[in-house]
């Protein structure tokens, strides 16, 4: 019986010339998401709204599905729209609607109308009580409640009638590319991908980075981050990623610095590295998983370290998340069953038995002058690995 969508969205803060962007991202957000649907569908903007309009059969629950993905969407509405043929016509497709969607009527209601078009020959107070009538006529179980009813029926009077009372709630958020650029730090783990989720999920466009060490981590372990980033590109939009061979850098560390430190050591060179690729790539922050005391390379004295190297901003939405936490975020979004897939990654093979938990910044500074010699070099090098790969949920 549906054939369009009314899509709501949080107007805060997208009052004047910011709402043409937001508005413009988020139809441009769901007709990327409406891709994978079966049908054709146009999207439209009208009189400060957007509708999904099919064209064609689809199947609802797949429209609705992918319609959930899409940030900045707060609420997705079942739309009946019927012609203007007069208010008897209106009580007539009301009733049927109310008897479709509704088959048990045992139910309290509120009618709610709206006119964008003042011309209509009744006020809004008048089509609410004709209309309450109307269904307290057809079906004699029905019952008003003005304050708390069950069902709000929304009737709103444009060039079209929409007749509304289902809405579906969206994730929320800002719609993809309202705010900027940034680049994640994607592992084959269960937390980074959920990063990228909940920055994404604030209008910021994603790339990617992957620091992979062949021959110590396959092709699997490769493929897993590829196919991460997929699964995040569902909500993120298409997603860049860098796949940067980090083998050499590693090697050396290992070869040259205390193991203990080895960790440290090495996400100080993860950092400075994906901030060059970020600068090259236009994103304006790093994006990482890390959580406080999750472990030992997160603890304040690790991050501290870490971020030492760092000169843009590093954004860590999980910072306060405990991992039950985290993993309860990917599975919503479908990422789990993914990231615990056992392969090898590129920190595991290389850790201490008994890593520094309190890294001293400046013992670490020291210990990592016995880098000079080639580090330079190898960082060029590895920057030169870069392989992209696009990708996209389809
Ligand atoms: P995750 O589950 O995201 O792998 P983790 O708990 O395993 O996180 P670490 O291995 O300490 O934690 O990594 C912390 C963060 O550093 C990750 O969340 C990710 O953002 C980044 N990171 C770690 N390893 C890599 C890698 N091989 N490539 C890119 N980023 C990485
Ligand atoms: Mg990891």
């Amino acid at each position: 019986m549906y054939k369009s969508f009314l899509i709501k969205y949080a107007e805060i803060g997208v009052k004047g010339k910011n709402r043409y962007l937001f508005e413009d991202r988020l139809c441009e957000q769901i007709r990327y998401a409406l891709t994978r649907c079966e049908g054709e569908f146009e999207v439209t903007k009208s009189q400060g709204r957007i509708y999904v309009n099919a064209l064609s059969a689809f199947d609802f629950d797949e429209t609705v599905e992918n319609l959930k993905t899409v940030f900045g969407v707060t609420g997705i509405c079942p739309v009946v729209s019927v012609e203007d043929e007069g208010f008897e016509k209106l009580c007539q497709d009301v009733v049927a609607y109310m008897d479709q969607v509704y088959p048990d009527k045992n139910i309290t209601f509120k009618v709610e109308a709206r006119r964008a078009r003042k011309n209509y020959p009744k006020n809004s107070m008048e089509i609410n009580c004709d209309i309450g009538e109307a269904l307290l006529n057809a079906f004699p179980e029905i019952r008003v409640d003005v304050h708390k009813p069950d069902v709000l029926l929304r009737i709103e009077i444009r060039e079209k009638i929409n007749i509304y009372s289902v809405v579906i709630p969206g994730p929320g958020g800002l719609p993809i590319g309202t705010n900027g650029k940034g680049m994640l730090l994607l592992s084959g783990g269960i937390d980074s991908p959920v990063a990228g989720y909940m920055i994404s999920k604030r209008g910021v466009k994603i790339d990617a980075v992957y620091f992979n060490a062949p021959p110590y981590t396959s092709d699997r372990a490769k493929q897993k981050v590829i196919d991460l980033a997929r699964i995040v590109s569902k909500y993120s939009g298409p997603i860049n990623l860098h796949i940067i061979n980090f083998t050499d850098i590693q090697l050396y560390i290992y070869d040259k610095c205390p193991h203990d430190e080895l960790t440290i050591i090495m996400r100080r060179y993860m950092m400075r590295i994906a901030e060059e690729i970020a600068k090259e790539n236009g994103c304006l922050g790093l994006i990482t998983g890390e959580s406080i005391g999750q472990v030992a390379s997160q603890t304040m004295q690790s991050l501290m370290a870490t971020n030492d190297v760092c000169t843009m901003p590093v954004y860590r939405p999980l910072i306060g998340f405990d991992k039950q936490e985290i993993v309860e975020v990917s599975e919503k979004i479908d990422t789990y069953e993914t990231s615990i897939l056992p392969y090898e990654d590129c920190c595991t093979i290389f850790v201490a038995k008994h890593p520094v938990t309190k890294p001293n910044l400046n013992v670490i500074r020291i210990h990592e002058r016995n880098l000079d010699e080639k580090i330079d070099e190898l960082v060029k090098t590895a920057l030169e690995t870069d392989e992209v790969i696009e990708i996209k949920y389809q």
